[in-house]
């Protein structure tokens, strides 16, 4: 079976734009308006002669328990069937209550984690990425899914890691 990479996060932090930027093709449904998309849950993938399977947690509904639950068990069940992790968050916004719930189960894992600082669409937003050393994952890494900046260097390194 191909190796799984996994994005997990909550909703509207870039997650289907990000699987669109690696896919190289808009498939996946970005959304403006926050909360349920339709996007599937799996994709084929391929990155520098690699092929492995590209999992958007984003796809799943909440469910009554609320955003916040919902979210963590999403990232639950992804973090248990991938070999890495992609956790991004929207450096524009910084870390939020359900970021945290993420980061706890983030930090349980013995799988390679990539802490995702996305919407870095310029230089000029750089230093809101470095807040996000504050989450104990390691380095975050300044990405625009939207713009493909810091895409190229991620994803060569998330290749090393499967
Ligand atoms: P998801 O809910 O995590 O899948 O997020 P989406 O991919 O649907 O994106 C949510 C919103 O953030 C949309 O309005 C996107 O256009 C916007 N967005 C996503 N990535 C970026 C980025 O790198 N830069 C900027 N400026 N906006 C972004
Ligand atoms: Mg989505």
């Amino acid at each position: 079976a191909l190796p799984v990479v996994a994005i997990v996060g909550r909703p509207n932090v870039g997650k289907s734009a990000l699987v669109n930027r690696i896919l190289g093709r808009r498939e996946a449904v970005v959304e403006d308006v926050p909360g349920v998309t339709r996007d599937r849950v799996s994709y084929p993938a391929e990155w520098a002669g690699t092929r492995f399977t590209l999992v958007d947690t984003g796809g799943w509904e909440p469910d009554a328990k609320g955003i916040d639950a919902s979210v963590a068990a999403q990232a639950e069940v992804a973090i248990e069937l991938c070999d890495v992790v992609m956790f991004v968050v929207d450096s524009r916004v910084g870390p939020t209550a359900t970021d945290e719930r993420v980061v706890q189960l983030l930090r349980r894992t013995k799988k390679p984690v990539f802490l995702i600082a996305n919407k870095v669409d310029d230089a000029v937003q750089e230093p809101q990425a470095a807040q996000l050393w504050s989450l104990g994952l390691g380095e975050p890494r300044p990405v625009s899914a939207l713009h493909g900046r810091g895409v190229a260097d991620l994803l060569d390194d998330v290749m090393k890691a499967l």
